[in-house]
């Protein structure tokens, strides 16, 4: 069951993800969350680090859209400086603005990634329609009880997704998995 979501990678942060390693895999458009992928919730605008990797993806010719499940607001304030293609309200897991998306980037699933912080969305939205998915644990977690019950659902996909990589997969997962038993500890 949990290869509903179990994601092709995981990287510890979103600007580890290199546009070599998407030239590796094919990758030459980019469907990206917004809320703890980029920065947490109360982060209004991007900062220059998040600045600096868009420019490098738009150089490097890697066409890119933010696809978030937040509202019309907080992802246009978002999007201000960085000026991408958006969708909002997206309601991931479902697909049809990861579609809509990829119509209008001219890209289809050879080609597309997923980027995300959510197993059962970001991660299932793009399985679902047979992309590459990349997750990249939540920056801030919430601590509030649905928040918990849902991150210990993927529990499982994480451990599943360390014993298919190993190596370094390995250490970003178990301070993932131990952030998180601290977390239900506490
Ligand atoms: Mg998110």
């Amino acid at each position: 069951m949990s290869s509903w979501f179990l994601p092709d990678y995981i990287f510890a942060k979103f600007d580890d993800i290199t546009v070599d390693f998407l030239a590796s895999r094919g990758i030459k458009a980019l469907l990206i969350d917004i809320d703890n992928t980029l920065a947490p919730y109360e982060v209004a605008e991007p900062d220059e680090r998040i600045a600096e990797w868009f420019k490098m993806l738009r150089e490097r010719g890697i066409s890119a859209t933010l696809v978030s499940n937040n509202g019309r607001e907080r992802v246009e304030l978002f999007n201000r400086t960085l000026g991408l293609p958006y969708y909002y309200k997206s309601g991931k897991p479902f697909a049809k603005n990861l579609k809509k998306a990829m119509a209008a980037m001219g890209s289809d699933k050879t080609n597309t990634a997923m980027l995300g912080d959510q197993l059962l969305t970001d991660a299932a939205a793009g399985k679902h329609i047979g992309l590459t998915t990349i997750i990249v644990p939540p920056i801030r977690d919430k601590s509030n009880l649905f928040f918990r019950s849902k991150r210990a659902l993927e529990v499982p996909t994480i451990k599943a997704y360390v014993k298919k990589h190993g190596g370094e997969s390995a250490l970003i997962c178990d301070f993932w998995l131990n952030k998180r038993f601290n977390e239900k500890r506490g």
